[in-house]
């Protein structure tokens, strides 16, 4: 009898064991796990100007999405925690995120139904449109000269592939791993235009003055910041702040930090 009930109590104890085991980080309620270590994981990119991108000198990456990533930190935490920055690009970053390596996308990404499937979205806290970067003497005006014959570079995993086949089904689409690989094969001659949101596209025209953007904006590219399903409470806390930086004048001041020459928050080209 003592015996049947050690072995029972030993399996009880195997089962808790495992269970805890079991449980993936993904599934931590990031609410409670981000109080107890006073900091919030935000996946960014590395390489896109004005959102996300490392300086070399300092280490230390910068851009309106981390300083976005930053405010909502201390709006949730306070002003002594830490938000923690990790490399994603546009097809790494859903993967990451449901791994648990990371709490939250904030890293150029457009709100989709079909990404909705995967992930849950904040509130919409940046309004982009998809372009195309040419070299001036390129002569393509837009996605009308984009024909038969015409080679465009896109980004992996990111909505512009999709968009581009569509809005220009005659051209060949080049993709390529992130933005920095895309840009260099631009500029290597891989490609007549690059497509992916102007607001990135703006950030390397400003450092490339020889490229500019061609035509206006063909898509909507609204960006939310992405949350696991089932962390509720997390994604509740994440749009609570948004909305309290955007009523205390925080959103703005990084808003005009980044964006300067804008009035409405949209970027133009
Ligand atoms: N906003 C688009 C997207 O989410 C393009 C930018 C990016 O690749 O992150 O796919």
């Amino acid at each position: 009898m003592k015996n049947r009930l050690l072995a029972v109590a030993s399996l009880c104890l195997m089962l808790l064991f495992l269970g805890a085991c079991g449980e993936k980080v993904a599934d931590r309620d990031i609410s409670q796990t981000s109080k107890e270590s006073n900091s919030i994981t935000w996946g960014v990119k590395n390489d896109t100007r004005l959102f996300g991108m490392m300086d070399v000198k300092t280490k230390e990456v910068k851009g309106f999405d981390i300083d976005i990533a930053r405010g909502i930190t201390e709006k949730i935490l306070g002003p002594d925690a830490s938000a923690i920055f990790v490399e994603v690009t546009s097809k790494t970053r859903i993967p990451l995120l449901k791994n648990g390596n990371i709490d939250a996308i904030i890293a150029t990404m457009t709100i989709t139904e079909e990404r909705k499937q995967q992930v849950n979205f904040s509130d919409v806290y940046f309004d982009a449109g998809q372009s195309l970067l040419v070299k001036k003497d390129s002569g393509i005006k837009g996605i009308e000269d984009l024909g038969a014959g015409t080679t465009v570079l896109a980004v992996k995993g990111s909505t512009s592939v999709d968009n581009i086949k569509k809005a220009a089904p005659e051209t060949t689409v080049l993709e390529w791993e992130n933005y920095a690989e895309c840009f260099i094969a631009l500029q290597s001659g891989q490609g007549d235009a690059m497509t992916t949101d102007n607001a990135i596209l703006l950030g390397m025209a400003s450092q490339n003055p020889e490229y500019q953007l061609a035509g206006g904006a063909f898509t909507q590219e609204p960006y939310g910041i992405a949350i696991n399903k089932g962390q509720d409470n997390f994604l509740k806390e994440v749009n609570e702040a948004l909305a309290e930086m955007h009523q205390d004048g925080t959103y703005d001041r990084i808003f005009d930090k980044w964006f300067p020459e804008t009035e409405d928050g949209r970027v133009k080209d």
